[in-house]
């Protein structure tokens, strides 16, 4: 089969051609690839920066991933050849305390489709019988590949803070990129507040008001911007998904007294004074990825119509390209390759 091949770091991934994964427990399942989603970690991934998530070369990437099951262990039963799925990237083994309370992120046996272990820059993919969603009729696989990790990343970071989002507060998106707009309907969809979306770029504020963002904001001068639209008050939540130095100092420059910022991009360094925090009781947040059930949830969400997702799909023999692409900031929502 063809797959695309981080070698080693700082240089391109090589397409090349490679044995069908086979199936060495009966609780997997093997699925033709329709769709992997190509995510600013696969960037990270590529300069080495992984390693704590276990990547380690030479590694198929690709975790956000969607596509037909091809072959099933003899312990399978809640799906059939053919079916339509959606790859939830953690390994979850369902026995250890974490995965019992719902937080297969955070599973003892931690492992990642894309990062540990081959992802779906490839035809075809190995996993668990537990990683995998079947999606309603009608919805096409290579369709909705970013929910499995862009999806439900912006799910768990804002259903963890809809009880926040009462009538009259505002919420603040920054960066409305592969996660942030779909966080951003998440918001509206989710919670009450007003949504104010954030983003240096012209193409992706231009997608902010299309899909529904009250107000749309350059970054330059954003936090004078947002106290003048709150009466000075501040935001009651932000939502950081790009994680820079520079949003970092925005985020918290803009909360209101007791709000809350909530990162989910990363790379950047948090620093507040204590004393700040805790005279304007505000608490500061993080995210990572989301649960199985988030991303079953999300799926319910697109099959009825109230999410949508901007893609622009590709080849897989582009992926160089629709990662420098990504690099340069050029990706207007998220690009899908097509294995198949
Ligand atoms: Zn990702
Ligand atoms: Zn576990």
């Amino acid at each position: 089969m063809k797959a695309a091949l981080l070698r080693e770091y700082h240089s391109p991934l090589e397409l090349v051609e490679r044995p069908i994964p086979e199936l060495t427990r009966p609780d997997q399942v093997r699925v033709e690839v329709e769709g992997a989603g190509v995510c600013a970690t696969d960037l990270h991934a590529i300069e080495g920066l992984m390693e704590p998530a276990g990547v380690s070369p030479p590694l198929v990437l690709g975790h956000e991933n969607a596509g037909r099951v091809e072959a099933v262990g003899d312990l399978v039963s809640t799906v059939a050849v053919g079916d339509p799925v959606l790859l939830y990237p953690p390994y979850s083994c369902g026995l250890c305390v974490a995965c019992r309370r719902g937080n297969d992120m955070h599973c003892d046996r931690h492992a990642f489709t894309g990062l540990s272990v081959d992802g779906g820059f490839a035809e075809y993919v190995v996993v668990d019988e537990r990683s995998l969603v079947k999606l309603p009729p009608g919805v096409e696989p290579a369709a909705v590949a970013p929910h499995a990790d862009a999806g439900i990343t912006a799910y768990h970071a804002v259903r963890k803070v809809a009880h926040l989002a009462a009538p009259g507060t505002t919420a603040v998106i920054l960066g409305v990129g592969g996660v942030g707009h779909i966080a951003l309907q998440l918001v509206r969809e989710l919670g009450s507040s007003a949504v104010v979306a954030v983003d240096p770029n012209e193409r992706r504020r231009r997608l902010a008001e299309e899909l529904g963002a009250d107000t749309v904001l350059d970054s330059a001068g954003v936090v004078d911007a947002v106290r003048e639209l709150t009466g000075g008050r501040g935001a009651e939540l932000v939502l950081d998904f790009v994680g820079s130095d520079r949003t970092h100092a925005d985020g918290l420059g803009m909360l209101a007294r007791a709000g809350t910022y909530s990162i989910v991009g990363y790379g950047g360094t948090l620093s507040i004074p204590s004393a700040a925090m805790v005279g304007s009781e505000q608490a500061a947040i993080a995210n990572l990825v989301g649960s199985w059930t988030d991303l079953w949830e999300v799926v319910q969400l697109h099959g009825r119509g109230r999410l949508t997702l901007r893609t622009e799909t590709h080849p897989l023999d582009a992926i160089n390209d629709v990662l420098a692409r990504l690099r340069d900031g050029e990706i207007t929502g998220r690009a899908v390759v097509l294995p198949g």
